[in-house]
C-alpha cells in the first residue's frame, strides 16, 4: 500500500524512473503534480460518491486516483500503451477504475457510457487534456450530444478564454458560439505552469462546461448557422456586410443581404464580434433558404 498520492513531484519522479518512462511531447504529456489543484478540479466538476467519471488521458494516474477516491466509478481513455502497466500499478488499490486503451477521437463514448455506468447515473467528464487536440476532442464530445452532464477540463488558458468569451471581447469568436450553443461555459480556475511535469510553454486554465438540455436559440439549420457565424468572423476587422458578401458571393448580392439584414434590424456596418448568440441565430435564419 502506498499512501502517498501519485500527484506529487517526488512520487511522480519515482514512478517515471521505475518504469524508465520518457514523455512524448507529440501526445501532449504534461502530468499534474499538485494534489490541491486536482481536488479543486474535482470539486468544480461536481464529482460525488454516486457520480460516474470519464477521464481522457490518465497519464500515470494523478487525476484518475483522485477521481477513484471521490466518484463511484471511473472510466479513462488512454492512447499511450506504455502507460498501461504503470496505471495498473499506481491504481492497484482502486477497484472502481477501468482504463480503455483507445484514441478518444475514435472511441464510441456513448457505447461506453451505456455499458459501464448505471442508467440515470450523473456522469461528468474530467480531464487534463492533451493540448495539441483540445478543440477536436471537445467539439467531438459536444457535437455527438453524448449523455453526460458536464465537462471540466484543464486546457490552454487562451483556448479556455475563447470558449467562454462574451461578445465585444478580444477572445469572442466562432469557437465561443460553437461551445456555448451546447453548454454553459465558465473559466473556473487559472493554473500556473509549475504544477506540471514537464512544465508546458503556455498558461493553463480549468474550463467548466455544463451541458444544456436544449440549445439556447432556435436555428433552422445548424450547419448553416455555424458556417454563417464563422463567415462573420472571417476577417475580424471587416464589417458584417463585407464578411457576409464575401461568404455568399454568387448566391446573394449586397443588395439582397442589405434587405434581409434590414428586415431583422441588424446594422450591416456592425462587426461580427458585437453580435450575441440570439442575433447570430436571427441572422442565420434570415439568410437561410430551404
Ligand atoms: N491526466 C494526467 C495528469 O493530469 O497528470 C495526464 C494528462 S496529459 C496532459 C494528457 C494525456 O492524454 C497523456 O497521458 C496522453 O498520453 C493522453 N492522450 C493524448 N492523446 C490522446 C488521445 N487521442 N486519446 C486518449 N488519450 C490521449
Amino acid at each position: 500500500m502506498n499512501n502517498k498520492a501519485v500527484a506529487t513531484p517526488t512520487r511522480t519522479k519515482e514512478i517515471l524512473k521505475k518504469y524508465g518512462f520518457s514523455f512524448k511531447k507529440s501526445l501532449g504529456q504534461n502530468f499534474l503534480v499538485d494534489v490541491n489543484i486536482l481536488r479543486n478540479i474535482i470539486e468544480h466538476a461536481g464529482i460525488h460518491k454516486q457520480a460516474g467519471a470519464i477521464e481522457i488521458g490518465p497519464g500515470i494516474g494523478a487525476l484518475t486516483e483522485q477521481l477513484a477516491i471521490h466518484a463511484d466509478r471511473v472510466v479513462a481513455f488512454e492512447i499511450d500503451q506504455r502507460l498501461l502497466p504503470i496505471l495498473e500499478d499506481t491504481l492497484s488499490e482502486y477497484s472502481n477504475v477501468e482504463i480503455i486503451n483507445e484514441d478518444i477521437l475514435k472511441a464510441d463514448v456513448e457505447a461506453v457510457i451505456r455499458e459501464k455506468f448505471d442508467e440515470g447515473q450523473p456522469i461528468h467528464v474530467v480531464a487534463n487534456l492533451p493540448y495539441y487536440i483540445t478543440t477536436p476532442i471537445l467539439m467531438k464530445l459536444l457535437m455527438d450530444r453524448l449523455s453526460f452532464d458536464s465537462l471540466t477540463v484543464m486546457i490552454q488558458k487562451e483556448v479556455a478564454d475563447r470558449m467562454a468569451a462574451e461578445p465585444n471581447t478580444k477572445s469572442y469568436g466562432s469557437l465561443s458560439i460553437a461551445v456555448q450553443y451546447y453548454t454553459e461555459a465558465e473559466v473556473v480556475m487559472n493554473v500556473p505552469k509549475t504544477v506540471f511535469m514537464p512544465q508546458p510553454n503556455v498558461d493553463s486554465a480549468v474550463l467548466r462546461l455544463k451541458m444544456r438540455n436544449e440549445p439556447p436559440v432556435h436555428v433552422e439549420d445548424e450547419e448553416f448557422f455555424f458556417d454563417t457565424v464563422k463567415a462573420t468572423f472571417g476577417q475580424r476587422r471587416k464589417t458584417l456586410m463585407n464578411n457576409l458578401a464575401r461568404h455568399f458571393k454568387g448566391e446573394m448580392d449586397k443588395e439582397e443581404l442589405r434587405t434581409r439584414l434590414g428586415e431583422i434590424g441588424i446594422d450591416p456596418s456592425r462587426r461580427g464580434e458585437s453580435l450575441s448568440m440570439e442575433e447570430f441565430a436571427t441572422l442565420a435564419n434570415a439568410l437561410y433558404v430551404k
